[in-house]
């Protein structure tokens, strides 16, 4: 690093997380902050500046004061920041991950597989000089020409959620910077140092000071960030109430706004699916990340009669598991992001019970390995014959428990998943294709796998769900991405020729 970080302080104990604003971290005082915790032991570990509308107009004036310079750099230059910027976090994957660690939880290969599927992200904004290309077509009336090109927005805003501090930005600003916009990102006040340890990896790439910009803080921030008439656009990712909220009061600010929500993932399980890898992939899915994800699979939806078999399976397989600090090479599974959440997880098993769901495993007791006492844990749970309408199921819980629902039939099984508000991701195990086909067609949901039970898309396709999951209609990356942070235009030229025709008030037809 050339400069002073923005993220790391001597120490973890002293760590201070501020801004980044025109390449530099912000010299500031802050009026508020908030603290930073390792989960893994429950102890802070730093503090979080948090911005007020002040500080964000800041931030806004700065991206805007830098984009027109930007807007105006060849196709070709952006894209060789993007080539740049890619090797760099490559050469930095193992520190980016053990960054996550230390605020998230996660385990480092977990923390490093999300930091890889963000640099495919980068990957594909490499290629933007191909992403930008229009379309021309000669002579569409006498001497007359007509092409479409696509053209930056300006000053685009980025907010965030925990648990994918790495990944979940590079699903936004790749896109948008080499598209030519300038970018304020606000990530999560959990973990905010990875975005900041990615500024400045930016700027060592080359990207001009201004063009992306961090912002740290909670609601004043987002809100201020919605409300500022310099930004345009606004990529969410987050909860499914703060999503809705951030669509409603961008779109009423006149802005574009794309807005992730939660998700209840199903994954159903046939009758002639292999059940050793279904259960595999239930665990796997459902456990991963403490079940902090996105497209974490919650609900296994049983078709009659695999439930007894498949939770036993399950149930082998949880017993081996390996939870413990994120560091530790041994573990698989970490603690998870706050004390506040760990319980709020964890009541799900006693209302499940109460309201007649059966705790088939109870996480409580999981062995904690090499973990100190005051981390946020939780093992991996069970909820067996849960039913929709009981809160274990109709609430996200993001966390580590799994609940299955027992289904008589396929049919009931589609039922149960299109009957859900949520339509993030679903999967379906099963040897039959016919069967599959037929659930890719019926399904509501926006991301689909077949005997594949996290079918997060690559990066040159778009990532985003139906219904509660995605308010406004554009998913991110991909060539929705590309379209989200560029607006069209129709170009329609006549260059003067001895036939130009003169005086016609007539309107406009081809001939
Ligand atoms: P969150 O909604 O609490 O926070 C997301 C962002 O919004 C953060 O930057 C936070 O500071 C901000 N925020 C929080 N409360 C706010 C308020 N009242 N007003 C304005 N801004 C506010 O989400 P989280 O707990 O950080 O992340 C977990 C959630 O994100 C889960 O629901 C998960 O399903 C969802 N998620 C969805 C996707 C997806 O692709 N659909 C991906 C990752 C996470």
């Amino acid at each position: 690093m050339t400069q002073p970080s923005a993220g790391q302080g001597a120490s973890q104990a002293d760590k201070h997380c501020t801004h980044w604003i025109g390449g530099k971290p912000w010299t500031g005082t802050a009026s508020q902050h908030g603290e930073i915790y390792n989960p893994a032991t429950g102890k802070v570990s730093g503090t979080v500046d948090f911005a007020t509308a002040a500080e964000v107009d800041l931030a806004v004036q700065t991206a805007a004061a830098a984009w027109p310079a930007w807007r105006d750099t060849s196709l070709v230059r952006r894209a060789a920041v993007m080539f740049a910027f890619r090797d760099l976090v490559r050469k930095h994957t193992d520190e980016l991950a053990a960054l996550i660690t230390s605020e998230h939880g996660k385990v480092a290969s977990d923390a490093a597989g999300e930091v890889a599927r963000g640099l495919e992200v980068v990957e594909f904004a490499c290629g933007i000089p191909h992403l930008l290309k229009g379309s021309f077509s000669e002579n569409v009336s006498t001497s007359v020409d007509a092409y479409s090109i696509r053209q930056p927005l300006g000053v685009v805003a980025g907010i965030t959620p925990f648990n994918f501090p790495a990944m979940v930005p590079m699903w936004m600003f790749p896109i948008a910077l080499a598209a030519g916009n300038a970018f304020v990102l606000k990530p999560s006040e959990k973990d905010p140092s990875t975005a900041l340890r990615l500024a400045e990896l930016l700027s060592e790439a080359g990207l001009p000071d201004g063009v992306f910009n961090v912002v740290n803080g909670g609601k004043e921030a987002v809100d201020s960030l919605l409300n500022h008439p310099e930004v345009k656009a606004v990529s969410f990712v987050g909860s499914t109430p703060i999503a809705r909220y951030v669509a409603q009061t961008a779109m009423t600010a006149g802005k574009r706004v794309q807005a992730l929500g939660g998700a209840k993932n199903h994954m159903v399980v046939l009758p002639d699916a292999d059940l050793d890898q279904a259960a595999d992939a239930a665990v796997s899915a459902g456990f991963g990340s403490a079940g902090e994800r996105c497209m974490a699979i919650s609900v296994v939806v049983a078709v009659d009669p695999v439930g007894d078999e498949l939770i036993a399976k399950i149930k082998e397989r949880v017993a081996k598991l390996t939870v413990g600090p994120g560091d530790l090479p041994e573990s698989e599974m970490g603690p998870l992001v706050t004390q506040v959440h760990r319980d709020k997880v964890a009541s799900y098993l006693d209302s499940g019970v109460a309201d007649g769901a059966v705790l088939a495993i109870d996480g409580r007791g999981h062995p904690i390995t090499g973990g100190s006492k005051d981390g946020f844990w939780l093992g991996p749970s069970l909820l067996d014959h849960v039913k929709p309408g009981m809160s274990c199921y109709t609430d996200e819980i993001f966390g580590p428990v799994l609940s299955v629902v027992r289904a008589a039939s396929y049919a009931e099984a589609v039922e149960v998943i299109n009957a859900n508000p949520y339509g993030n991701g679903t999967a379906i195990f099963t040897n039959d294709g016919g069967a599959a086909r037929r659930f890719v067609k019926d399904i509501e949901v926006g991301m689909v796998g077949v005997n594949v039970p996290i079918p997060v898309p690559m990066a040159f396709y778009s990532f985003g769900g139906w219904k509660a999951s995605l308010f406004g209609d554009t998913h991110v990356h991909g060539t929705e991405g590309v379209h989200f942070y560029t607006r069209g235009k129709a170009v329609t030229a006549r260059w003067l020729d001895p036939s130009h025709g003169g005086v016609n008030l007539g309107f406009p037809t081809n001939n």
